[in-house]
């Protein structure tokens, strides 16, 4: 269960989105096939599968041919809530007995992984892996990471995972265990500004992960000569200080999902180094309680619901 999830079928004032009801939100899908068309080759009946949150692109235009479908020209189609290429339907998702997509955005499923832990791999994983592998995190390098939700717990895992140093931002003391917990090698406590003051030049990268406002001015402060900033959180406006950006010809870069090529290659990743998300999970019969927890932000780190019971 993605935030935006919620977000769909409980939206924010002015975020409403009445065209696209009734839907069935869900777009980290783990399960296995249990059907192919004619023209399918790449699959068989019983094959372990994930599908995230695109289920189709023109494939044509520039960002289709370099493998980023994430970020199509013609938007791509979306797992729920989009309209299909072929009959103009809308697209339901996976909160679902059964979903069907196109097998260029079917991925198998490692299977050496627990099938509940690798469901969030598929839109808050992807989302951190590809910004990630574009900087170039890797041994050597120290990387932060902005908050510790469903993105920011698998963005430490995956950092540390590639060999960075990880630093976890957060603004409460409590969360700080947690973050170490989860394989950071150290917290700064972003509301402490003694402690903030204290990171200046320290970052290669960070990733901003946090879905709410705020000032950006302190972590371009910490990012050292011409290191790059990603945010990735979905906020209606950024601030921070220019001269913050300009000074050290730092970079503010934004990401979003990914392709089929990235994805199959985090996936890879993830079965090799044993990653998957932190999750609780529930029968789909709690699916409201589950949404209203996620609202409160009561959830580590993220909820998978079992579409089974
Ligand atoms: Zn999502
Ligand atoms: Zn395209």
């Amino acid at each position: 269960m993605c935030f935006t999830d919620l977000e769909a079928v409980r939206p924010q004032p002015g975020h409403e989105r009445p065209d696209i009801f009734p839907l069935v939100p869900g777009h980290e899908i783990v399960g296995e096939v249990v059907a192919v068309g004619g023209a399918v080759t790449g699959f068989r009946v019983g094959d372990p599968v994930c599908v995230g949150n695109i289920v189709d692109s023109c494939g044509v235009c520039e960002a289709c041919r370099n493998g980023d479908q994430e970020f199509c020209a013609e938007f791509p189609t979306l797992t729920y809530g989009g309209r299909d290429r072929h009959d103009g339907s809308l697209t339901q998702g996976g909160f679902s007995d059964e979903y069907v997509a196109d097998q260029a955005f079917v991925h198998r499923r490692p299977e050496g992984l627990d099938p509940a832990g690798t469901a969030p791999l598929m839109c808050a994983g992807i989302t951190t892996w590809v910004p990630l592998r574009r900087w170039q995190v890797g041994p050597g390098q120290t990387v932060g990471v902005i908050g510790l939700g469903g993105l920011g717990h698998l963005a430490v895992k995956l950092a540390k995972a590639l060999g960075a140093e990880v630093v976890g931002f957060t603004t409460s003391p409590g969360k700080a265990k947690d973050m170490l917990d989860l394989g950071a090698d150290d917290v700064v406590v972003s509301t402490d500004a003694e402690a903030m003051a204290g990171q200046r030049g320290r970052f290669d990268f960070i990733l901003d992960t946090v879905p709410r406002a705020h000032d950006l001015s302190p972590y371009l402060t910490a990012l050292r000569f011409d290191r790059t900033l990603c945010t990735l959180g979905i906020v209606p406006e950024l601030s921070f200080t220019p001269q913050t950006l300009r000074f050290g010809r730092k970079r503010l870069a934004g990401a979003g999902s990914g392709g089929i090529t990235d994805t199959r290659e985090m996936l890879d990743f993830c079965a090799a180094h044993d990653v998957t998300a932190t999750v609780e999970v529930l029968p789909v019969a709690e699916v409201d309680a589950a949404l209203d927890r996620l609202a409160a932000g009561d959830v580590r780190y993220r909820f998978v619901l079992d579409l089974t019971s």
